[in-house]
């Protein structure tokens, strides 16, 4: 029996990494609707639509038609990188310069139309874990299992600074703090499809579990 499994919530909360090992043990495909965020936020900053550090968004949209995203699964990683236009920008996608953009390109409703409906088609296939802000809510309302993920902010911006510490970023523990909130906050308030937990979501607070703790509760979750 194949699900959707739709996996929501804050900013750093681990989403991604647990949704990839979901997705491996089930044999299931892994999206990370974050990735096609990110990729329109580097578009923007590559493009001449960040003038003085504001988004020019009339120029983004009018540009819309010309970005493509699309996902490469790569064996050696074992889940689907992004690609940009035909490049891959899974790497360059997770800086903070990118971070800083994304939730404002985020708040355009042109934006997030183009790339649900992208979401909405891949998940026809059945068999998908999805992870992102509003996939339960947004995405796939029908989705047959719901998980809303949760932790502290300091926690959660601990772990994301030693993911770009480890990969050679300069970058501070405040700074990477002060984005995981900036991004909590842009999320949670914006007009269209803000970050909200789904009625039937259940709710896991992850500050004190492991990978396989959150994985084995997930797993059963999903056998029932
Ligand atoms: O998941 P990740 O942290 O990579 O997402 C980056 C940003 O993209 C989020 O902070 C949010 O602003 C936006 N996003 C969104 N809806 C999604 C996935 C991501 O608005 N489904």
């Amino acid at each position: 029996r194949n699900i959707i499994i739709a996996i929501d919530g804050y900013s750093s909360t681990g989403k991604s990494t647990i949704a990839k090992q979901l997705a491996d043990k089930l044999s299931y495909i892994y999206v990370d609707t974050g990735a096609m965020y990110r990729s329109v936020a580097l578009y923007a900053l590559q493009n001449g639509c960040v003038e003085d550090e504001t988004i020019n968004e009339e120029k983004l949209i009018s540009d819309l038609d010309c970005i493509q995203i699309n996902f490469k699964y790569n064996p050696q990683l074992g889940f689907a990188e992004v690609y940009l236009n035909g490049e891959n920008v899974e790497s360059k996608i997770r800086t903070l310069e990118v971070s800083k953009y994304v939730s404002p390109v985020a708040t355009i409703s042109e934006v997030r139309r183009k790339l649900v409906e992208q979401q909405q088609a891949m998940g026809e296939d059945k068999g998908i874990v999805m992870d992102g802000r509003d996939i339960g809510t947004v995405v796939f309302p029908d989705a047959e299992l719901k998980i809303f993920m949760t932790a502290s902010a300091e926690t959660r911006a601990e772990r994301r600074y030693k993911e770009l510490k480890d990969r050679g970023d300069d970058i501070t523990y405040e700074a990477v703090l002060e984005n995981v909130v900036t991004r909590d906050h842009i999320d949670t308030t914006r007009e269209d499809s803000p970050l909200v937990k789904a009625d039937n979501a259940i709710e896991i607070d992850n500050s004190n579990l492991t990978i396989e703790e959150q994985l084995l509760k997930i797993l059963k979750l999903a056998e029932n």
